[in-house]
């Protein structure tokens, strides 16, 4: 079927078959671009929500072949904030008026699953919505998270590819991760998830098949990250731009969950000057602010020559504003459109 066929499909149905997101992931038409933020603009309005992320420990029990926070690597310095020091930044963002908070760390067994309740509990003593993205636990933790008052949980799936699941992912199974995924859905956590773009060996069919399961998962947020090699780790020679089709991957995304929550990552602002930007105009409507202690900040080395150019307030409202677009006053969640 023709590129615009397909584009015109997308837009009326919200639905393509692999073929067709093939087709569209194949091609080097940007009009994908427009008609993600067409539909950004019908479905989410204008608002772009800020959720203000604080990265609370880099130790990480994993040993993904992609990240520097990964277990071999030694030359990192490992750090794990108080709980008084996570709620001087909680306490600054609210000033900040942010809704949400992100609490993100490697896998960190110190961080038990009553250590993290009492944290949920008291965050949730000020009016804002917390996500959570701490990695794989048992169903009886989620479920305690979710009791202590978390509303969010962020679990990417990576790639829906097994045997490069496998690969990249040693001493990790595909079928606990989906696990995972679904118990949070179960237990109503608003639940995300998302896929790195540009991994070794990654194909597009692949990507194709990640697309289909954020839909079939029906994810209510969905991060889409270009790889970036990390010198201290197994793919540090894996040299690539991956910012295009992550961008196509992210617009296509939206073509087919309407309605989600989709960030304009980082990573996207890392490979690119005003990465974010053009993701919030491909089809994103969040953006997460970085928290964490400026000492801390730099040991959260996922990947190399992370940027913070987006996190002053001041400096993020005014690029908003300049595409015609506002900061929400809410929380965010996918569903209450009265709250978008
Ligand atoms: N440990 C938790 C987990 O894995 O879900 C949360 C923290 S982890 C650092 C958050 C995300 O960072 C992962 O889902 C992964 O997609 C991303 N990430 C890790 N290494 C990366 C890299 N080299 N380039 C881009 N994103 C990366
Ligand atoms: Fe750990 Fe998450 Fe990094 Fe994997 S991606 S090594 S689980 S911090």
């Amino acid at each position: 079927m023709l590129f615009y066929k397909i584009l015109e499909k997308a837009k009326e149905d919200n639905s393509l078959s692999k073929e067709e997101i093939i087709e569209l992931l194949d091609s080097k038409d940007n009009s994908i671009y427009n008609a993600a933020d067409e539909i950004r603009k019908k479905t989410k309005g204008d608002n772009i929500h800020l959720r203000a992320l604080i990265e609370f420990t880099n130790f990480c029990h994993c040993n993904c072949f992609y990240c520097g926070l990964r277990y071999d690597n030694h030359k990192i310095k490992r750090y794990r904030l108080k709980e008084d020091d996570i709620l001087l930044s909680v306490d600054n963002a609210i000033k900040s008026n942010y809704k949400t908070i992100v609490l993100q760390g490697g896998e960190d067994m110190f961080w038990s699953k009553e250590k993290i309740c009492n944290l949920i509990k008291k965050i949730k003593e000020y009016d804002v919505a917390l996500t959570l993205s701490i990695g794989e636990r048992p169903k009886d933790e989620y479920k305690a998270f979710k009791d202590a008052g978390a509303d969010r949980f962020l679990l990417r799936i990576e790639t829906t590819d097994k045997t490069l699941y496998r690969k990249l992912h040693p001493n990790m199974s595909f079928e606990n991760r989906l696990r995972c995924l679904k118990d949070l859905k179960k237990l109503g956590f608003e639940t995300g998830t998302g896929c790195l773009v540009g991994l070794p060996n990654q194909t597009i069919d692949s990507l194709a098949d990640d697309i289909l399961f954020f839909k079939e998962l029906n994810a209510d947020m969905v991060g889409i990250g270009p790889f970036i090699p990390h010198p201290n780790t197994p793919l540090a020679n894996e040299k690539k731009d991956n910012f295009d089709l992550s961008l196509r991957v992210m617009a296509i995304t939206r073509l087919l969950l309407p309605d989600i929550n989709i960030p304009a990552t980082t990573a996207m602002e890392t490979l690119r000057e005003n990465g974010q930007i053009i993701a919030l105009q491909s089809g994103a409507n969040v953006i997460m602010p970085n928290f964490t202690s400026p000492e801390h900040k730099n040991k959260y080395e996922i990947y190399p020559n992370k940027v913070y150019s987006n996190n002053c307030i001041n400096n993020i409202s005014e690029k908003i504003k300049k595409i015609g677009r506002n900061i929400s006053n809410s929380k965010g969640y996918r569903t209450d459109p009265t709250k978008l």
